[in-house]
């Protein structure tokens, strides 16, 4: 076995025989008996278009199984921990306390995934969004609907590749493991949300849906239970809170209470669209890309009047999806299919928003951009008094110009034609057309009427912070409670929450002694 690099055309490595045979002849290796790919990255900066692959090659031998074995222990009979919520920090969280030895008691609002499923078609079909179960809440969290990209930053704070190789154990395909933009797909993740959960009840831990937390019980600000759907109680030393960005009434209760929250930056803004074949072209320098090059995608940032401006989560070939947890309100966000191979090319345009900026909120101490997010979403509801979105084409919305048609778009709800200054706050609408000009120069062709921007993306990130203590990953103030990934503000996507739901049951463990 040696480790080889190697530069491939997109049509020399698009399946697993092409890449053997491509690599056979590259290396000139006649007798290679197989390849382990270990990173695989696409150049699309210059002719011709090519991947960059690391491999290990096996010379007369096969290559060996991935070692995909974890130390799960039986832990029926062990002492438990309860995890509050079913997103992929709770899940992974559950997965670690089983490898330490200890039970897992995950309680979720929401329904199963199956069961889910049929809550998200009724907000498409008859616009109805029931607030125990939607595209955030329910089995998986935010992330079983979600489009299943991987990347982190976050690779100081754990092992990115653990992570990946549990979804993999799950059954998400190996190729996460060694492409360098690794994602599963909307279609594919609920089967795997689904083995995780049997994994849990293989080994001991509990899972219950419909089970919503209504109050933490403390004595000398220790915990000592939890109060469910407002009536019964569990009694528990050790919290794992991790009810996600979405979780409005977790804030609410942990400020009634006085138990400490902070407000936190986040970002609002609009999802814009383009036609796949657009992106394409812009990125490609082609005009199409052909069978083997994947769905073009981008990352775009600048500094507009004063704020940041950034894409984010940008799904090629990809849906805008209806993301509201409560009727009344507006909020999308985007997923893809496995194969990306949708029309449209979606994203985030977002707009930083500092909370000492918030004026208007700051009454309501450390709710406040939680108050003013809140507000936007209602306020593109009453634009058009349903889940159709407010949306104005892009050059329409540079030019300051009504948008008299709507181009098609993937938001299955359907578009309303709006300016879109009616609707965000004139900070956002200024910073938003000012960084569109800047990309426009940038990615030739993307300010385009072909294009249309859809209101609001404004669950990017918490907008509430609940601090913890660096060492012991437990609240300052409450014994027991542990704030974990995003809805407390340390995590950002699948696998950062994955990564901070392993570390808070780490310290569970820790802390314990149990
Ligand atoms: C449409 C969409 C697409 C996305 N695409 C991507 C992507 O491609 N890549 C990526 O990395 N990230 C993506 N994200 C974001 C990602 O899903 C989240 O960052 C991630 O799920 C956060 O994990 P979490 O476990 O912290 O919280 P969540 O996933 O939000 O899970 C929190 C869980 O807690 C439950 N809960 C809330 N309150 C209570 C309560 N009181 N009692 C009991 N349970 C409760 C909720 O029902 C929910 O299941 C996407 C999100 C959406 C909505």
């Amino acid at each position: 076995m040696k480790q080889l690099e190697i530069s491939l055309l997109p049509e020399q490595c698009h399946d697993e025989h092409s890449t053997l045979d491509s690599i056979r002849k590259k290396s000139g290796i006649a007798d290679l008996s197989g390849v382990r790919i270990l990173r695989k990255s696409l150049d699309a900066r210059k002719k011709p278009i090519h991947f960059n692959l690391l491999v290990e090659v096996y010379i007369a031998e096969n290559v060996p199984e991935r070692d995909l074995i974890f130390d799960f222990k039986d832990v029926r009979n062990a002492p438990h921990a309860i995890i509050v919520g079913a997103g992929p920090a709770g899940l992974f969280a559950a997965l670690k306390l089983i490898e330490r030895g200890i039970k897992p008691v995950i309680i979720e609002r929401g329904k199963d995934v199956r069961e889910r499923r049929r809550d998200l078609a009724a907000i498409t079909k008859l616009n109805t969004v029931n607030p125990e179960s939607n595209y955030c809440f329910g089995e998986g969290g935010a992330g079983t609907y979600s489009d299943g990209k991987l990347y982190t930053r976050s690779t100081k704070r754990g092992d990115v590749q653990r992570i990946l190789k549990l979804l993999v154990k799950h059954g998400a395909d190996e190729k996460i493991l060694y492409e360098a933009h690794p994602h599963i797909g909307t279609n594919k993740l609920p089967q795997i949300i689904t083995a995780i959960r049997e994994t849990i009840l293989h080994y001991g831990g509990e899972v219950h849906f419909n089970t919503k937390l209504t109050d933490i019980i403390l004595n000398n600000n220790e915990v000592i239970g939890i109060e469910i759907n407002g009536k019964d109680v569990l009694k528990t030393k050790h919290v794992i809170l991790a009810t996600g960005h979405s979780a409005r009434d977790i804030f609410e209760l942990l400020h009634h209470k006085n138990i400490l929250i902070e407000a936190k930056p986040f970002a609002l803004g609009v999802r814009i669209e383009h036609p796949q074949a657009l992106i394409d072209s812009i990125q490609y320098k082609c005009d199409t890309r052909g069978d083997y090059l994947p769905p073009a995608s981008y990352s775009i940032v600048n500094q507009s009047l004063g704020r940041g401006v950034f894409s984010f989560c940008m799904c090629p070939g990809g849906i805008i999806a209806p993301a509201a947890t409560a009727p009344g309100e507006i909020v999308v966000n985007g997923w893809s299919p496995s194969k990306r191979n949708n029309a449209f090319a979606n994203s985030g345009l977002v707009v930083s928003v500092d909370t000492k900026e918030l004026s208007a909120y700051q009454h309501l101490g450390p709710l406040a951009a939680l108050a003013f997010q809140q507000q936007v979403e209602q306020q593109c509801f009453a634009a058009t008094q349903s889940l159709q979105a407010p949306a104005q084409r892009v050059l329409d919305f540079v030019n300051k110009k009504a948008s008299s048609t709507l181009p098609d778009c993937s938001y299955l709800p359907g578009l309303q034609a709006h300016k879109l200054d009616d609707v965000l706050p004139s900070f956002v609408a200024a910073s938003l057309r000012d960084a569109l000009k800047a990309f426009g120069q940038k990615l030739k062709g993307y300010v385009s009427n072909d294009a249309v921007m859809v209101a609001t993306e404004s669950r990017t990130s918490s907008p509430v912070r609940i601090p913890r203590d660096k060492e012991t990953l437990e609240h300052p103030q409450i014994k027991g409670l542990y704030p974990c990934a995003e809805g407390a503000g340390y995590a950002g996507g699948i696998v950062s929450a994955a990564i901070d739901g392993e570390n808070c049951a780490s310290n569970v463990f820790k802390q314990n002694n149990i």
